[in-house]
C-alpha cells in the first residue's frame, strides 16, 4: 500500500521509496527510510499536502509524492499484540520491513536480446521465445524466491528506444510510467552492443535503479571480442553482469546484483548525465528549471528525462505535459533551440540528441572494447548464401515444410499406434471387469471414447511444434519472411505476414497474436482474418482419422490437398480484401535478420514440455468436459423395450438387409432395435436433427452435425464427439473402423468416401474455434471482425464442401 492511502491517525512502516533518483534522495534525506514508522496526522483542506509524523517531527508531503512511498500498514491488532508482549518497537519495525522484501523487476531491452529466455529461466515459465523481432507481445509476469527476497519479474516487448512511435515502445514507456518497478533490468546483446546501448542511455536519463544484463555473452567470446564490462559499468553508473540466458549462466550473479542495487549497496551505481552539445544542454537546463517549478510533476520520470523527450517531440511526453500552465514557455524554449540548431547544423534537436548519444556510446566502447579480429559471423553468411538464394531459397523452404509434415504424419504414426493399443487394452480390461450400468458406459463410451480418441495424437503434435519452434529459434523464420516478401506483396501483404501463417500450422491463437509485429494496420487485419484458414494442429486428428478410414492408400495426398486448399483460400481471401476493402498499404518492409543461433537442447525440451503440458491440460479440461456433456446428452433419456412403439420395430425390421435377418436371434434383434431407438430419441439427436437439414446436401448425418457443432469449442472435439457417438459393438474396435462400418439396422455407413471428403473440407474452413475468435476480437479491437470471420468462413466452408462432395460423387 502507498503512503497516500493512509487515513488520518493511521500508522505504517516504510517499505520502499519509488520514483527517480533525485526524488528518492531528497525524501530519504528528510528521514523517509526503510523500516521507519510513520503516522498520517492530517490532510490539508483540499486533501493536499498531507502532514505526517515521522521520527518525532512533522513533515508535509504532496499527495503525488506520498504516492511514491510504499508502506506496510500497522493495524490495531498489531498494536495490541505489541503492548501485550511488549516487543521492542524497533525490532518489530524491522521485522515488518523485512517481510515485504519484494523486488519488482522489469526486463527492458531491444527486440530479440533474450529477455524472454531470461524471464523463463528466472521464473520457470514457458513463454514463447524466438530468434526474430516481435515475439513477445504484452507484458508477462512471473515470480521467484531467491535469498529471502521475492522477485516479481515482468517481461516486456522489445523496444529500440523509449519514444511513442510503435505500439511496443508506447507500451514499455507507459509501463515504466505507471508501474514503477524497483529495479529495471536492461538486457543488452553483447554482440550488438552499440545499438543496444542507445536504449540504455534513455534509461539512464530516466534515473531509475537499474542493472544491465550483458546477455549472449557466449557470442562475444565466440567472436573473440573482449569487453571490459566492469569499466563500462562504472562509466555508465550502472552495474553490468554478463549472462547467457539460453543456459542460465550468470543468472545468480545477476540476481545478487539486483538485490545490491535494490538495497542501495552497489558501489557502481551512480547517476550520470550524458552530456550533449552546449546548445542542447543550455536549453535542457532552462527546461529542467522550469519543469521543477511545477510542483505536481509526475515523480516517476526525472525532469531531465522529460525535458529530453520534450525536445525530441515525443508525442506521449507532450501529452503528459500539455496541461501544465508553463507549457507555452517550454514550447518557446524548444522552438528557439530548434531554429538555432536548424540554422547552424541544418538539423533539429531530436536528430542531434540521437547523434550525441551514439557519440557517447562510441566513446565509451572505444575505451572498453578490444576486438581481436573476426567480428563478422561467417556461418550466418554462409547459411544465408544458400537459404536466401534466388535459386535455392524456395526449394529449401519447401523441403523443410515437406520434412515437417512428413515427420508429423509418418514418424508420428508409430508412437500413435502404441498409445492406441494402450487405450484399447485399457478399454478391454475395463469392459471385462466392470459391472454394466451408466457408470461403465460413461467411462468407456464417454471418457475413453472421447478423450482417448484425441490423446493419441499427442506425438504428432509435439513433432510439428518441435519443427516450428526450431525454425523460430534458429532465426530461419526471419529468412522465410524475407524470401516470401515478394510473393506476399502480390497478395498485397508483407513478408512479415508469412510468419503468422507458418505459426498457424501449430495453433491459430498465438499466430494471430504474433501479427502485432506488422506495423501496417490493414496488412495486419488481413493477416489476422486469413489465419484461421491455415490448418492448425487441432485439425490433424480429424484428417488422420477420416483419411485413414476412407483413403488408406492416398492419405498423404489428402493431407497435402487440405493444407494447400487452406492456403489457397487464405490467398484468395487476402486478394479479395485488398481489392474491395483496403486498397492501399502504408508501411514498407523492415525486418532485422538476426544471426543464426543453434537452439539449445534445454530450450527445445522446455518448449516441447510446455506444448505437451498444454495439450494434456486441454484433454483433461475442455475435451473431457465436452465428451461428458455429449455423452450425457446422447445417453439420456433412457428407454426400455416397452417404450418402443410398435411401428418403429416394424420399420426397423423391414429395413434390415435379408442376409442379416436370417442369421440373427430374437434377443439380439431386440437389443439392436432398442439401441437404435435409444440413440435416435436422445436429447442430442433432437439437436442434431434440427441442424441436419442444412447439411443434408452434403450428406452429413445428424451425429456428424452434432460433432461439428461441438467442434466450435475446439476442433479436436469433432473427433472426440465422433468417438462418443459412434459406439461400436466391440469396445476395443478402432473409431476409424466404426466410421466406415454400415449400421446393421439402416445398412448405411456413417460416412461415404464422398461425404468424408466433404466433411474434411468443411472442418478445414468452417467456424474458427472459440479461442481463435476471441483472439480475433481482442486483436482487432471489435467483435465485428469476429462475427465476420464466423459468417464468412462457415459459408465458404459450406460452398466448397458441397463442390468437393459433388465432384467426389462423380468418381
Ligand atoms: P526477446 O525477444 O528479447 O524476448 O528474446 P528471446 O528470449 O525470444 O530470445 C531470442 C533468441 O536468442 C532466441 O533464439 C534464444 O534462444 C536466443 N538466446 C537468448 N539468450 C541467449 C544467450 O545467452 N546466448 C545465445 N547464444 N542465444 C541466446
Ligand atoms: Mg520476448
Amino acid at each position: 500500500m502507498r503512503l497516500s492511502d493512509l487515513k488520518p491517525g493511521e500508522t505504517g512502516i516504510i517499505v520502499k521509496i519509488l520514483g527517480h533518483g533525485a526524488f528518492r534522495k531528497r525524501v530519504m534525506e528528510m528521514g523517509f527510510v526503510k523500516g521507519r514508522q510513520i503516522t498520517l496526522v492530517l490532510n490539508a483542506p483540499l486533501q493536499d499536502p498531507i502532514k505526517f509524523h515521522l521520527m518525532d517531527y512533522e513533515v508535509s508531503l504532496r499527495k503525488s509524492e506520498a504516492n511514491m512511498i510504499e508502506i506496510e500498514p500497522i493495524t490495531e491488532f498489531d498494536k495490541e499484540i505489541e503492548e501485550k508482549i511488549n516487543v521492542e518497537p524497533i525490532e518489530k519495525e524491522s521485522q515488518k520491513a523485512n517481510k515485504a522484501k519484494t523486488i519488482n523487476i522489469a526486463l527492458v531491452g531491444n527486440p530479440n536480446c533474450g529477455k524472454t529466455s531470461l524471464f523463463n529461466i528466472v521464473s520457470g515459465a514457458h513463454e514463447h521465445v524466438g530468434n526474430y523481432a516481435g515475439v513477445t507481445v504484452g507484458a508477462k509476469e512471473g515470480k521467484m524466491k531467491y535469498k529471502g527476497y521475492e522477485f516479481n519479474v515482468v517481461d516486456l516487448p522489445g523496444t529500440y528506444s523509449l519514444s511513442a512511435y510503435s505500439p511496443e515502445e508506447l507500451y514499455v514507456m507507459r509501463y515504466l510510467r505507471e508501474e514503477t518497478p524497483d529495479v529495471i533490468v536492461n538486457v543488452v546483446v553483447a554482440s550488438n552492443i552499440e545499438r543496444n546501448l542507445f536504449l540504455t542511455t534513455e534509461l539512464i536519463d530516466m534515473n531509475r535503479s537499474m542493472v544491465i544484463a550483458l546477455n549472449m555473452f557466449d557470442e562475444l567470446e565466440k567472436h573473440h571480442i573482449k569487453l571490459e564490462y566492469d569499466v563500462l559499468g562504472k562509466m555508465l553508473g550502472v552495474p553490468i553482469v554478463p549472462t547467457i540466458a539460453a543456459t542460465g549462466w550468470g543468472i545468480d550473479k545477476l540476481l545478487d546484483t539486483i538485490i545490491e542495487v535494490y538495497e542501495l549497496q552497489n558501489p557502481d551505481t551512480r547517476h550520470i548525465h550524458i552530456r550533449m552539445r552546449p546548445e542542447i544542454e543550455d536549453s535542457l537546463r532552462l527546461l529542467v528549471d522550469s519543469l521543477k517549478k511545477e510542483k505536481d510533476l509526475p515523480q516517476r520520470f526525472s525532469p531531465r528525462f522529460l525535458a529530453i523527450k520534450f525536445l525530441e517531440k515525443d508525442p506521449e511526453t507532450q501529452t503528459m505535459l500539455r496541461d501544465y500552465p508553463r507549457y507555452n514557455e517550454w514550447e518557446g524554449i524548444r522552438g528557439s533551440l530548434n531554429s538555432r540548431l536548424e540554422k547552424e547544423l541544418g538539423e533539429d534537436a531530436s536528430a542531434i540528441i540521437s547523434a550525441e548519444k551514439f557519440g557517447f556510446i562510441q566513446g565509451a566502447l572505444a575505451e572498453t572494447m578490444v576486438s581481436q579480429g573476426d567480428k563478422d559471423d561467417n556461418s550466418t553468411k554462409i547459411i544465408d548464401a544458400f537459404v536466401t538464394n534466388k535459386l535455392f531459397g524456395f526449394p529449401i523452404f519447401i523441403l523443410i515444410m515437406w520434412l515437417m509434415f512428413w515427420a508429423t504424419f509418418q514418424i508420428g504414426t508409430y508412437p500413435m499406434e502404441w498409445i492406441e493399443s494402450l487405450i484399447s487394452w485399457i478399454s478391454n480390461l475395463l469392459g471385462e471387469h466392470m459391472h454394466d450400468g451408466p457408470f461403465k458406459d460413461l467411462l468407456l463410451d464417454g471418457i475413453i471414447g472421447g478423450v482417448g480418441s484425441v490423446i493419441v495424437f499427442l506425438p504428432n503434435i509435439l513433432i510439428l511444434y518441435t519443427f516450428i519452434s526450431f525454425m523460430e529459434d534458429s532465426g530461419y523464420m526471419a529468412r522465410v519472411a524475407f524470401i516470401m516478401d515478394k510473393l506476399m506483396h502480390r497478395m498485397g501483404l508483407h513478408g512479415k505476414s508469412f510468419i503468422p501463417m507458418v505459426m498457424g500450422f501449430g495453433c491459430n491463437v498465438p499466430a494471430i497474436m504474433s501479427t502485432r509485429i506488422i506495423e501496417s494496420h490493414s496488412s495486419r487485419l488481413i493477416t489476422i482474418l486469413i489465419n484461421p484458414f491455415i490448418s492448425c494442429s487441432a485439425r490433424i486428428p480429424i484428417y488422420v482419422l477420416l483419411a485413414g478410414a476412407f483413403f488408406p492408400h492416398y492419405g498423404a495426398w489428402i493431407f497435402v490437398g487440405l493444407y494447400l486448399l487452406g492456403i489457397i483460400v487464405a490467398i484468395f481471401t487476402a486478394r479479395l480484401m485488398r481489392k474491395f476493402w483496403f486498397k492501399t498499404d502504408e508501411t514498407p518492409f523492415v525486418m532485422e535478420l538476426p544471426p543464426y543461433r543453434m537452439p539449445t537442447a534445454k530450450a527445445t525440451l522446455r518448449n516441447m514440455w510446455a506444448k505437451a503440458d498444454q495439450y494434456i491440460k486441454k484433454m483433461g479440461g475442455l475435451i473431457l468436459v465436452a465428451s461428458i456433456i455429449i455423452w450425457a446428452l446422447s445417453y439420456f433419456p433412457r428407454y426400455n423395450e416397452n417404450d418402443i412403439p410398435e411401428d418403429f420395430v416394424v420399420t426397423a425390421i423391414a429395413e434390415l438387409p435379408p442376409e442379416i435377418l436370417e442369421d440373427i436371434d430374437g434377443e439380439r434383434l431386440e437389443e439392436m432395435v432398442l439401441k437404435e431407438y435409444q440413440e435416435s430419441h436422445s436429447i442430442l439427436s433432437y439437436v442434431g436433427k434440427f441442424v441436419q437439414p442444412v447439411m443434408e446436401p452434403l450428406d452429413f448425418g445428424w451425429k456428424a452435425c452434432c460433432s461439428l457443432l461441438a467442434g466450435c469449442a475446439a476442433k479436436e472435439v469433432v473427433v472426440s464427439t465422433l468417438g462418443v457417438l459412434y459406439v461400436g459393438d466391440d469396445d476395443a474396435e478402432l473409431l476409424s473402423v466404426r466410421l466406415r462400418t454400415p449400421s446393421k439396422i439402416t445398412g448405411k455407413a456413417p460416412f461415404s468416401q464422398a461425404s468424408a471428403l466433404g466433411f474434411l473440407v468443411f472442418v478445414l474452413l468452417y467456424f474458427p474455434c472459440v479461442a481463435t475468435i476471441t483472439a480475433i476480437v481482442k486483436e482487432t479491437g471489435t467483435w465485428r471482425w469476429g462475427l465476420f470471420s464466423v459468417l464468412y468462413n462457415t459459408s465458404l466452408a459450406w460452398g466448397l464442401a458441397w463442390i468437393t462432395y459433388r465432384i467426389a460423387l462423380l468418381f
